[in-house]
């Protein structure tokens, strides 16, 4: 993994060594000596990762840190604060100006480069979620804003440990705000962080009963957990551990012995960047979801009928017919002019209600365009598909729609043409255009009819 990590320390002699050991692990060092260097560098290259020194004259380090996080351009760079200070208070007040982590000097390498790699690592995984989202935004298809997190929120924690002391004093930190649960067995953590939603999971890697690490690997390795944040425990000494903990994905560590704060300062961390990455998954849904929906009624757009008529259409054989239903509203510019455009709109998602309601499960419904419908039928012989488009009809012309500003009710019907594909190699287009055209036949028949293609 290469990675841009700012360094930042006002003695020089620092700087250099903490270049010269990330150099050697073959990452890309920029460096500054205070804070508004820091800052100038933060801005202009975007760095990946920022080491962060505490103590500078001017600009102290939590200054900095606040600073960086409060730029929106700036606030997923993970920040580490290197400090010769190792007071919990210290960390405290580093984690809570939005620090992801506190290294005390001399700094331990394995420590150190674990840490970096885990969170360049993730960050990968943001930078790519933010990505999608901006494509998304810029699609208009999300809000920009949509992605704001509630600076403190709260969640389900799993406290994995069988020291009855330590998860009592688990309890008192984090209840009654957090909803908290405890278990001590490798089955049954597996159980319920598949079927738990946690929002956090707290392993201690002292546990007796088990491998603390092995869990930890389990727990990244399954599908309904690859998303929960892990936070493990670990006693002072246990560097290697911890570096192997964090090179298998567990997102921050605890250290015995734990300061209140600090418990309550990386939970509420990693309950912000759990919520943020669940907004982000769940909007780039909603997008994927608006790029094939009609907004207007809800059914899906053309660009989505014409793929899928596509797949369909070269899955299609002589015994597998596809009849292709396109529907008109008659005389619907007199709805508009008449009752106004919004009182359109409302027959529109009238209509879109009752094809869903005549058609199966299997069926494509569609908004092909303005006020023309289309319903593919996969697998369906034409005389069913025929049948299937006079219900429509009927249920269009026979309850007239009821619109809010309007007091009498609408009178609506639509034609209906249909044509089928024969099942040998039949381009869409060509069975678009055959529907069309009975279609035609309809509307100059007379409207409020159903036309199929001659055989
Ligand atoms: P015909 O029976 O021959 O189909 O006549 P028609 O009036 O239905 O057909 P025409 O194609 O002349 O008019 C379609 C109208 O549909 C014109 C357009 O303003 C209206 N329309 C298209 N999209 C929308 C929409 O999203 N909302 C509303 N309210 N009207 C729309
Ligand atoms: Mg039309
Ligand atoms: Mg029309």
């Amino acid at each position: 993994m290469t990675a841009r990590v700012l360094v930042v320390d006002d003695i020089m002699s620092n700087v250099k060594l903490l270049e010269a050991k990330l150099a050697a692990e073959y990452f890309e060092v920029i460096t500054a000596c205070n804070g508004e260097q820091a800052l100038a560098r933060v801005t202009a290259e975007l760095p990946d990762i920022i080491l962060l020194d505490v103590m500078m004259p001017g600009m102290d380090g939590f200054e900095v840190c606040r600073r960086v996080k409060a730029n929106p351009k700036s606030t997923h760079i993970p920040i580490i604060m290197v400090t010769a200070l190792d007071q919990p208070t210290d960390r405290v007040t580093g984690l809570e100006a939005g620090a992801d982590d506190f290294l005390t000097k001399p700094v331990d390498d394995m420590a150190l480069f674990a840490r970096v790699r885990s969170l360049v690592r993730m960050k990968t995984m943001t930078d790519e979620l933010r990505m999608r989202e901006e494509t998304g935004q810029s699609m208009g298809l999300a809000d920009a804003g949509e992605t704001l997190v509630e600076p403190d929120p709260t969640g389900r924690i799993l406290i994995v440990e069988d020291r009855p002391g330590s998860v009592a004093w688990f309890r008192a930190g984090l209840e009654p705000k957090n909803e908290v649960a405890d278990v001590s067995n490798f089955e049954e953590v597996l159980v319920r962080a598949r079927g738990g939603d946690f929002d956090l999971i707290v392993v201690s890697l002292g546990i007796r009963a088990f491998d603390g690490l092995r869990l930890c690997s389990h727990l990244r390795s399954l599908a309904e957990a690859r998303n929960t944040p892990i936070l493990v425990l670990v006693s002072e000494g246990e560097t290697r551990k911890l570096a192997q903990a964090l090179d298998m994905g567990v997102n921050d560590y605890l250290m015995r012995p734990v300061d209140r704060n600090e418990l309550l300062a990386r939970v509420r961390t990693q309950l912000r960047k759990k919520r943020y990455a669940d907004k982000m998954r769940h909007n780039m849904h909603l997008s994927l979801e608006m790029a094939i929906t009609d907004q207007l009624t809800g059914l899906h757009n053309r660009r989505y009928m014409a793929r899928h008529l596509d797949t369909l259409m070269n899955n299609a054989t002589p015994a597998k017919p596809i009849p292709f239903l396109i529907m008109d509203i008659d005389y619907f510019k007199s709805v508009n002019d008449t009752y106004g455009h919004d009182s359109g709109d409302e027959v529109l998602r009238e209509f879109a209600g009752r094809i869903g309601t005549n058609i199966r499960g299997i069926d494509l419904a569609c908004r092909y365009g303005g006020e023309e419908f289309v319903v593919v039928m996969p697998d369906t012989d034409v005389g069913y598909a025929f049948t299937v488009a006079e219900r429509l009809r009927q249920s269009i012309e026979s309850v007239p729609f009821v619109v809010s500003r309007v007091t009498s009710k609408l009178k609506v019907t639509a034609s209906i043409g249909i044509a089928s594909s024969p099942g040998t190699p039949d381009k869409p287009d060509a069975l678009l255009h055959r529907a069309d055209q009975a279609l035609y036949r309809a509307k100059r028949e007379g409207r409020n009819r159903v036309v199929a293609e001659a055989a």
